[in-house]
């Protein structure tokens, strides 16, 4: 990555930029940029050959004022203590800002799951469901897939939780595969919302997202499903990027035939007949929008003087620094942010918790309608806000609606005398 600024100190920087816009005492200030409680602790499982392993791995809960804490479990080599608080403050402002009945959570382990065998990966992740057991549940804390995890985990976190509490309870967790409870349209719903913030920002700013050029920087879960949604609105896909590197076609990709060359290929290297590109030539190319969907920090205020990008919608979770923030504002290039743009994902993670909860299944046109539905009310109250205040730009805005939210749930559940 770019720039190695701590995440943590980005989002508490993002509040307190915020803060400023609304009426909020130091103490309760406070509480906003800390997460709750934190859980750090070691994993010890057994290797194929018999020997032991022991890993890292955290749960943070960042803030529980608006409903149960809600966030994925990301299995990375760079997890640390930091990244995952930053992850769930960032999740208790997106649930805000899409006004789910969510706080914010987060987990991780900090392993190369390529390192792994299924059966390996499979005990870790049993490993920690175990531990996290006390913390989570339905009504309490419920994880979700991030970087490097999905559908095979939390079919397992759930099986782990549900024999262990001898109960059913799918809704412990969302993002399972469909007949262990999980939703239509959740595998999507990241690269939906991503594309509905393009159409949204290109529509305000009175653009034409029919025939932009797009960059698009992360080809995994929410990168390749953007795009290949944003090509169905018209834009135009002329580069993407994973860790093995970029390329680039001036005439455009087919993002399903890059997607299916990846599967094949382990990347989107060698695509068909493009040129390769280095992620930051990629980050720095001249079009219209641009969709960092890896991780934190991809644009640093240095790389930020290089953007030639008149848009940017974040589909990861914190890829712009506070000072990247500074020198595109600056520079007048708008960006919509990760909160509400990539807040899909949870979103239709809400859906698939309320579904078993009632036990009873949304069709997949429903999901698609209500996510719809959900991200376009959101991005309206956003402008709203950001026309209503004097704030920065979008990502202040976005803290604004959430901060007033979490503050008015503190606020109302009063005091014990
Ligand atoms: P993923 O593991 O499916 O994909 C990540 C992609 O990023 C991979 O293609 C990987 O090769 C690429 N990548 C990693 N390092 C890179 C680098 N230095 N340069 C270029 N590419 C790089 O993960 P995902 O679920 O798509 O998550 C991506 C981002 O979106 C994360 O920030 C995640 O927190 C965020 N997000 C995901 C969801 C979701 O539902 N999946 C929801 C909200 C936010």
């Amino acid at each position: 990555m770019a720039d190695q600024a701590n995440p943590f100190e980005s989002l508490q920087e993002q509040v307190d930029d915020a803060a400023v816009a609304v009426d909020v005492s130091p103490g309760v200030l406070k509480r906003l940029k800390n997460p709750e409680r934190v859980l750090e602790t070691n994993l010890t499982f057994e290797l194929d050959d018999g020997s032991l392993e022991t890993v890292r791995a955290y749960r943070s809960q960042f803030n529980g004022d608006r409903g149960p804490y809600k966030g994925g479990i990301r299995y990375h080599p760079g997890v640390t203590r930091d990244e995952v608080k930053a992850l769930s403050g960032w999740m208790a402002y997106k649930c805000a800002v899409v006004d789910l009945p969510y706080g914010g959570g987060k987990g991780g382990i900090a392993i190369d799951p390529a390192d792994y065998s299924e059966t390996e990966l499979e005990r870790l992740t049993r490993a920690f469901a175990t531990e996290i057991r006390p913390l989570i549940g339905e009504d309490r804390d419920i994880p979700a897939p991030d970087v490097n995890t999905g559908q095979r985990e939390m079919n397992w976190i759930k099986d782990t939780y549900e024999t262990l509490e001898n109960t059913t309870a799918p809704g412990v967790i969302t993002g399972k595969a469909l007949d262990s409870g999980g939703s239509e349209g959740r595998v999507e719903a990241t690269g939906r919302s991503v594309a509905i913030s393009a159409r949204e920002i290109f529509d305000w700013l009175d653009r034409d997202l029919d025939g932009a050029t797009v960059a698009v920087q992360g080809y995994g879960n929410a990168g390749s499903i953007g795009a290949s949604l944003i090509d169905d609105l018209g834009g135009d896909v002329v580069a993407v990027s994973d860790s093995s590197g970029g390329i680039y076609d001036a005439a455009g990709v087919d993002p399903d035939a890059v997607k299916a060359h990846k599967n094949e290929t382990g990347s989107v290297t060698g695509y068909g007949d493009t040129e390769t590109v280095t992620n930051e030539e990629l980050l720095t190319l001249d079009v219209d929008l641009l969709v960092p969907a890896a991780l934190e920090n991809a644009i640093d205020g240095d790389l930020a003087e290089a953007v030639e990008a008149d848009v940017i919608v974040e589909a990861a979770n914190g890829p712009l620094t506070p000072d990247a923030d500074d020198v595109l504002g600056e520079r007048d290039v708008w960006v919509v942010p990760d909160i509400l743009a990539n807040a899909g994902g949870v979103t239709v993670s809400y859906f698939e918790w309320v579904q078993n909860r009632q036990r009873f299944s949304w069709s997949e046109s429903r999901v698609n309608e209500e996510l719809e539905r959900v991200i376009t009310e959101s991005f309206d109250g956003l402008v709203d806000a950001y026309e209503a205040t004097d704030v920065q730009n979008l990502r202040t805005a976005a803290y604004v609606v959430a901060i007033e939210r979490i503050v008015n749930a503190y606020d109302q559940a009063g005091s014990w005398p």
